[in-house]
């Protein structure tokens, strides 16, 4: 309720720990897997990638990127302004969930979760880029911008006020489409929508979660030729 309202999955934010737990079986259940195999990361802002094919041993590993070529986990990415980014390859059956924030944009955490995904088999990569602080609410020191523009030149952005900023997603997609990704970037922004939470707009706040699963390929399913989805703060 009130800062969490509704559907926050992030622990460690101030939420009763008991509702982000129904919270997060809610999610396992949608996705249909056993609420163990729904796997979350302990997100650093680091360039740690982690390749996964079932329950975590204790606590989850210190990562940004989970990839994995099981059908039966469901991959998490927590943000609240951060760009989460989920990829698949359905036909080789990887897929992967990156938190990708500044950090992430400048350390190229989308390309290690790409290379871990080309070694594990996947050739034709697609990708779901939601919901982020958008570049005119990421105001940044002018050598911060620079230094960013240097990695990925569509990041280089002018606030609402006209200062340097940041498009952490704008260059998420540039890194992203620079090895031949299909990307869909769904619009939107953290701080300006009241439907998404963001640390920015409210610190005390909760997470909405980018959650990607790979389909069985031997079973039937409906509509959906791939099993990803966005789960919004608020549903
Ligand atoms: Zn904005």
């Amino acid at each position: 309720m009130g800062d969490f309202a509704s559907l926050n999955l992030g622990g460690h934010v101030g939420d009763d720990p008991h509702a982000v737990e129904s919270n997060r079986t809610l999610v396992a259940d949608a996705f249909g897997v056993g609420r163990d195999r729904l796997l979350f990361m302990n997100q650093r802002h680091g360039s740690n990638v982690v390749v996964v094919d079932g329950p975590w041993q204790g606590e989850p590993p210190e990562a940004d990127a989970l990839v994995t070529t099981s059908t039966d986990c469901a991959l998490v990415v927590l943000v609240a302004d951060c760009t989460p980014v989920l990829l698949v390859d359905q036909i080789a059956g990887v897929a992967a969930a990156v938190h990708a924030g500044r950090p992430g944009l400048m350390s190229g955490i989308v390309g290690r979760a790409i290379d871990a995904m080309t070694d594990l088999g996947a050739r034709s990569i697609s990708a779901a880029v939601g919901p982020s602080v958008c570049g005119r609410c990421y105001e940044v020191p002018e050598a911060m911008r620079a230094e960013a523009a240097r990695v990925s030149p569509a990041a280089a952005a002018v606030s609402w006020q006209g200062t340097p900023a940041i498009d952490v997603a704008a260059g998420v997609v540039e890194q992203l489409r620079a090895r031949s990704v299909a990307v869909q970037w769904i619009a939107g922004c953290s701080r300006e929508s009241e439907e998404l939470f963001s640390y920015r707009r409210r610190h005390r706040t909760g997470r909405c979660a980018g959650v990607v699963r790979l389909l069985d390929p031997h079973q039937e399913h409906d509509a959906h030729p791939e099993e990803e989805h966005q789960i919004r703060g608020q549903v």
